[in-house]
């Protein structure tokens, strides 16, 4: 199951951006998940982030 943590997230964007089918933008400006599943994209996004706050 994916997570992310939102304490980290500085809502850059850019997991919604490389793994759009699976992560988001909030209307808060954090990202949250939005369909739970095994896109090869979130190992990209979890590289992509540059706080961390993306586990798997
Ligand atoms: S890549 Fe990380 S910091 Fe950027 S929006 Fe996604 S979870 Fe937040």
């Amino acid at each position: 199951m994916v997570k992310i943590d939102k304490k980290k997230c500085i809502g850059c964007g850019l997991c919604a951006s490389v793994c759009g089918e699976v992560f988001e933008m909030a209307d808060n400006g954090k990202a949250r998940v939005k369909a739970q599943k095994n896109a090869s994209c979130i190992k990209e996004a979890i590289d992509s982030c540059p706080v961390d706050a993306i586990s798997k």
